[in-house]
């Protein structure tokens, strides 16, 4: 399964948008292979959004390439982006309609056959989570954070859309509310087929449902990793102070284990056998004050990421 090549859906190179001297995205990389989820991670102002845009083709570059389905072509990409859904921080809706006044509006929109569209509208509902809502005269308006996500993308479907990218489609919902859109988005993935872009400010938003991530910072990738990856990285973190920190840094640096000093702390990642990291720590005549042992989840690693950075 892994074996098989898979089609390039997003290849950017050198991609940059300034405005004026400032730099909302610099130099990017990236391929996005069809059948990822990819998270985009960062913070506010990261370059999350201007990402999306510019894939989306909502703005232009300053500089670099791109190609989308195969193809880097200008007037072919206008074309190639009709296989692309942009959900841009919150979905554009008619907040005075109904459900399926929404829905309906977007499949006319989208020139889609008059026939069937009714049982298209109560099957797109019921995918998103709102069956309940098809007879429903409760304005979009009156709905939850969470239901105008789930109705912004069941418009966004309408097309079928071989890319569907959402940009922060989790921000300010209840942890129930999350994991109601992780677990659509993953049957997205699945069912449709579709490749999903997702970006969030909060790592653990995403919890570990991508199959790869993109980690931004100040308009830069930072890093890269694959699911597997981060999973590697999921080792335990020990953090210790030792009697001498100093002479504690230099043992962890011969044994190989990769650590930060921060204050009077000495941050130990990506240990994978915690009893015999004690027992090394130990023998190499550590002597240790306090230890505390955590597991090392998404949050950590980013929080690391940007820790090794500074
Ligand atoms: P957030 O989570 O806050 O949406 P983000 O990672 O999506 O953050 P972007 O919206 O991509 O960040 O913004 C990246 C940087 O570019 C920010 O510093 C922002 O102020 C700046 N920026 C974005 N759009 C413009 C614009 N039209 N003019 C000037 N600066 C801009």
């Amino acid at each position: 399964m892994e074996n098989i090549e898979r089609k390039t859906i997003v290849e950017v190179r050198g991609l940059s948008k300034q405005y004026g001297n400032f730099y909302a995205l610099k130099d990017l990389d990236l391929s996005i292979k069809e059948g990822e989820i990819v998270g985009l991670v960062g913070k506010n102002g990261a370059g999350k959004t201007t990402l999306i845009r510019l894939i989306a083709g909502l703005i232009e570059p300053t500089s670099g390439t791109m190609s989308l389905f195969g193809e880097n072509d200008k007037s072919k990409l206008t074309r190639m982006r009709g296989g692309i859904a942009a959900m841009v921080e919150t979905p554009a809706l008619y907040l005075n309609m109904n459900a399926h006044d929404n829905l309906m509006t977007r499949c006319i929109l989208e020139n889609m056959p008059k026939a069937g569209l009714e049982q298209y509208i109560k099957d797109r509902l019921e995918y998103v989570g709102l069956g309940d809502y098809y007879k429903s005269s409760k304005k979009v308006k009156d709905f939850s954070l969470g239901m105008r996500q789930r109705i912004g993308i069941a418009m966004a479907l309408t097309g079928d859309p071989k890319l569907l990218i959402l940009d922060e489609p989790t921000n300010g919902l209840d942890p129930e509310g999350i994991k109601q859109i992780r677990e659509l988005l993953q049957k997205i993935n699945k069912e449709q087929g579709a490749t999903i872009i997702v970006s969030s400010h909060i790592l653990s938003e995403l919890g570990k449902f991508a199959t790869s991530y993109v980690f931004l910072d100040q308009g830069e990738k930072i890093k890269e990793a694959t699911e597997q990856e981060l999973e590697s990285n999921g080792g335990k973190i020990i953090k210790i102070t030792a009697k001498d920190n100093k002479k504690a840094c230099k043992a962890l640096t011969d044994l190989k284990y990769e650590h930060v000093e921060k204050d009077d702390t000495i941050i130990i990642s990506n240990v994978n056998n915690v009893a015999e990291a004690i027992n090394k720590m130990a023998k190499a005549g550590i002597e240790f004050v306090s230890f505390k042992e955590e597991s090392s989840d998404l949050e950590q690693f980013f929080v690391d990421l940007l820790e090794e950075l500074q």
